[in-house]
């Protein structure tokens, strides 16, 4: 379960700027092509955060659709898998979006969202 390096270097990354203030809720976006299972992040959240000052904070993870560029084509189309394949048969597709694992914002508890 790969999701528990992700999501322990996330909690990592965020106690790095946030010390030892509580935090109420992290939001994450994580693309749909990441390669990450939210229920087994949000899984590995609970086990990581036991004890830090992350402990009970909600994880909020949006999951931004993944999209292509088909370089013999041109077009541009969405992307819900790996599997990159443009209609017009050609697999020489960019994935432009859909990849990124990122710390969106944190909210500290106690203060006014
Ligand atoms: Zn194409």
């Amino acid at each position: 379960m790969h999701e528990l390096g992700i999501t322990q270097s996330v909690v990592e990354a965020v106690t790095c700027r946030t010390g030892s203030a509580r935090v109420a809720c992290v939001r994450v976006r994580v693309g749909r092509l990441a390669g990450v299972v939210p229920d087994a992040m949000r899984f590995c959240f609970e086990l990581v955060t036991a004890g830090t000052p992350l402990e009970g904070a909600d994880l909020e993870i949006e999951q931004p659709d993944g999209r292509g560029h088909c370089r013999a084509c041109g077009a541009e189309f969405p992307l819900d898998d790996l599997i990159l394949l443009c209609d017009c048969g050609s697999a020489d597709v960019d994935v432009l979006s859909g990849r990124e694992l990122a710390v969106a914002s944190v909210v500290l508890s106690g203060s006014a969202t």
